[in-house]
């Protein structure tokens, strides 16, 4: 093994009492929460290393950067887009991608149906919420999903199997606490109005500096990047 993988290997088994803690205290399983490694950080060889150390699920938020890494890696396991994607880049996400995190209006919807189609597959998605309302911050307003999810129901070609949101950036993680709760309750509004194209599954919340009360509040895949991938 060499000292980078080491120096992961060192981080995840930190990281790993953390979220066995946050399940204990929330009743958790552990299985029930993913660990997205998010590369945006690193090249490609560090990815091959955390990949070597049997992280499973990759996460990349710009389509420029993630192309050549994906070429190299691609076919070694699940890779997430994570960051704002404009509807003129989706078709190079489609089909390399297989989950979309950051579906937040109609007309990428759109778009990854039609790549969707194209392809011959179903876009698994994410829809983007901005809970905490935050200007700066993508995301469709909780004020706009029901039309949201009106407007997309016909759509063969995507499914959407969870929801993604970022919380505030705080010095207390407490304080995105109400923020990962809000998520946690359009899952249960959504599943209840039961559109065929959006069961709610997945809640993709938490980063690094709040990760722990993401789990707490029902995250199934947590978004790490520096607490795990540090740059060289
Ligand atoms: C960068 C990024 C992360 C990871 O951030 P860290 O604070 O470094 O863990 C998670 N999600 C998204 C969408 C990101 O862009």
């Amino acid at each position: 093994m060499t000292n980078e993988q080491q120096a992961i290997k060192d981080r995840l088994e930190a990281i790993e009492k953390r979220i066995q803690a946050a399940c204990d205290r929330a009743n958790r399983k552990r299985e029930e929460v993913k660990i997205i490694a998010v590369t945006k950080y690193v090249d490609a060889k560090a990815i091959g290393d955390l990949l070597d150390v049997g992280i499973m699920d990759i996460g990349e938020n710009r389509v420029q950067d993630a192309l050549p890494k994906h070429e190299l890696h691609g076919d070694r396991g699940a890779w997430h887009f994570i960051g704002h994607l404009q509807t003129n880049k989706a078709k190079e996400v489609v089909g390399r991608f297989p989950y979309i995190h950051s579906l937040d209006r109609v007309s990428l919807a759109q778009e990854l149906n039609k790549r969707g189609e194209a392809l011959d597959t179903v876009v698994n998605c994410f829809l983007q919420v901005n809970i905490s309302g935050e200007e700066t911050k993508f995301g469709l307003s909780p004020n706009d999903v029901l039309a949201f999810l009106r407007e997309t129901s016909n759509m063969k070609h995507i499914k959407i199997i969870g929801l993604m949101t970022m919380a505030p950036v705080v010095d207390n993680q407490e304080e995105a606490r109400h923020v990962f709760r809000g998520l946690y309750e359009w899952k249960e509004r959504i599943n209840e109005w039961a559109f065929p194209h959006a069961h709610i599954e997945e809640l993709s919340m938490g980063m690094s500096s709040d990760f722990e009360v993401a789990i707490e509040e029902g995250a199934t895949y947590i978004r790490l990047g520096s607490v795990l991938v540090k740059p060289e």
